[in-house]
């Protein structure tokens, strides 16, 4: 592919492509409209192009990008699924898309509605007594839900607890929620069958007595493995007075088939952007509600939507309440569309859907265990995870397999997480594919383990067919520099010459 170049070094000065009629009005002069000082001394740098270089220039950009509509995007925990464009028809719906968020409850009757339908099935799909669809994403989820067991503990005078355990696997965002919680986190350790380690656990519970504020899990958790000790963890945290939380930022196993209330857990999050198929990536928007248990209930954030005689409302929240967490609706149209997705698959496509999220699963890894390394061998549920230490030890690491993939069309798997798994590649398929992907897939796998042991320098400098092939990671992460700035040649100075965008 050519290189592209910046839109600022396309066009021609005096080109344009606004298409307005004469003016038929009296002119006014600048300085009445705007005083002098505020104006700038020199016309801003934009880009002066005609419609079609902008069309052009854009509809090129977007074919260099990926996304699930382009290929196969197995990034593990991050559920890359289809997003069906329905859920894009009802979203753009002008009675949702352009409502306004302070309109009156007479006017928003439909809205309202469909939150309080949105509340009750997750309501019913996760096993708890009430929802707030507020928070924003998982981590936003994550914080509000240990706000409300702080509440909890502190409102029958249990001031003492500020211990999170969280198990060595768990997500990046469970520690760091915590924290922002003000709370000091414990590390559980896993055992050899990648669950809990119920008797680390029990370890913990009683050196750490009367100071456990909760248990943070996610089941299946991050190696895919679904925890079967989990009502006995549940026990053994609830009798020594803490609560249990629920990550359920990947409850694609689950749907229509287990549920985190039955299992114990006092709240659950569930991220709507990834199991209920919003499009995701890019830092967002998402949805990331909490369901709790009944005796969670008065600490929830308000307002919550109702039913009564009149239609629908907003019902304030009680003394108890934590407050908001995010202003009007929440994320509304990313709710708008996952209540289009659970309304049309109904209770059993979804559960087809975990069925067919967890056959996918079990079939690549099965596939793949003779060629990858598989430190978790057992029926694996939404995704699984292998590892890359005998490439390793002929000089191919996990990264350089992922940057391979990318020669394929394909997105590579998660890479170096769970923590707990050298060299992991985190592999979640989702329910949306094909068996022929499925089986391009394992294709693509194999030729790299024999890439890795026959031809390892082909891996050590992919992706080859790419617009962009390796980049200094640790640079663009530490130094990022996205910003466009006048060009050298426009002759600007030199300060600016030197952090100028190299492309
Ligand atoms: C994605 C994810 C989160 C965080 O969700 P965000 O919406 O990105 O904040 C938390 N836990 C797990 C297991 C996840 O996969």
């Amino acid at each position: 592919m050519s290189v592209e170049k910046l839109i600022f070094e396309k066009g021609a000065p005096g080109r344009h492509s606004d298409v307005l009629p004469a003016m038929d009005v009296p002119e006014q002069p600048l300085d009445d409209l705007l005083p002098a000082e505020f104006q700038r001394a020199t016309p801003a740098a934009l880009p002066e192009v005609s419609e079609i270089e902008v069309v052009r220039h854009y509809t090129h950009l977007s074919q260099r990008n990926f996304g699930v509509d382009v290929g196969f995007y197995p990034l593990g925990s991050c559920t890359m699924k289809y997003n069906p464009k329905i859920n894009e028809e009802t979203a753009s719906m002008p009675g949702f898309a352009r409502i306004h968020p302070l309109a009156s409850e007479s006017m928003t009757q439909g809205a309202i509605q469909l939150l309080y339908e949105l509340e009750r099935y997750i309501a019913e799909i996760t096993g708890m007594q009430r929802v707030t669809l507020q928070p924003a994403a998982g981590a936003h989820g994550e914080i509000t839900g240990l706000m409300i067991i702080k509440a909890y503990h502190e409102s029958r005078g249990d001031i003492h607890r500020d211990i999170v355990l969280i198990p060595d696997g768990a997500h990046g965002t469970n520690p760091a929620s915590a924290t922002l919680a003000n709370y000091q986190t414990v590390e559980l350790k896993s055992d050899k069958r990648g669950g809990v380690d119920v008797a680390h656990l029990k370890e913990m519970l009683a050196k750490y007595e009367g100071k456990i504020a909760a248990l943070m899990m996610t089941n299946p958790n991050t190696l895919g493995v679904f925890d079967e000790r989990i009502v006995e963890i549940a026990q053994l945290v609830h009798d020594a007075g803490g609560q249990l939380y629920y990550d359920g930022a990947n409850a694609n196993a689950i749907m229509g088939i287990t549920r985190p209330g039955d299992m114990g857990f006092d709240v659950v999050h569930l991220n709507l952007h990834k199991t209920m198929s919003t499009p995701h990536g890019g830092g967002g928007p998402g949805a990331g509600p909490i369901g709790v248990a009944k005796h969670l209930v008065p600490f929830l954030p308000g307002p919550l939507p109702a039913h009564g005689r009149e239609g629908y409302y907003w019902q304030d929240a009680g003394p108890q309440s934590i407050g908001r967490v995010r202003a009007n609706f929440g994320n509304f149209l990313v709710l708008v569309r996952a209540y289009t997705y659970i309304r049309s698959n109904g209770p059993d496509g979804l559960r087809h859907i975990s069925e067919s999220a967890v056959l996918n699963a079990n079939y690549l890894m099965q596939a793949l265990k003779s060629d990858y390394l598989l430190p978790y061998d057992r029926t694996c549920m939404h995704e699984f995870v292998l590892s890359a230490d005998r490439q390793k030890a002929l000089g191919v690491s996990a990264l350089d397999i992922a940057k391979r993939i990318l020669d394929f069309g394909m997105y590579p798997p998660t890479i170096y997480f769970p923590l707990i798994v050298h060299e992991a590649l985190m592999i979640e398929p989702t329910e949306t594919e094909t068996l022929e992907t499925l089986d391009e897939f394992i294709a693509v796998m194999r030729q790299i383990a024999r890439e890795a042991r026959e031809e390892p320098s082909l891996l050590l400098d992919a992706p080859h067919v790419t617009v962009v092939g390796r980049l200094d990671q640790t640079l663009a992460a530490r130094k990022p520099d996205l910003c466009w700035r006048p060009d050298v040649r426009a002759g600007r100075p030199a300060e600016v010459a030197e952090t100028a965008n190299t492309r």
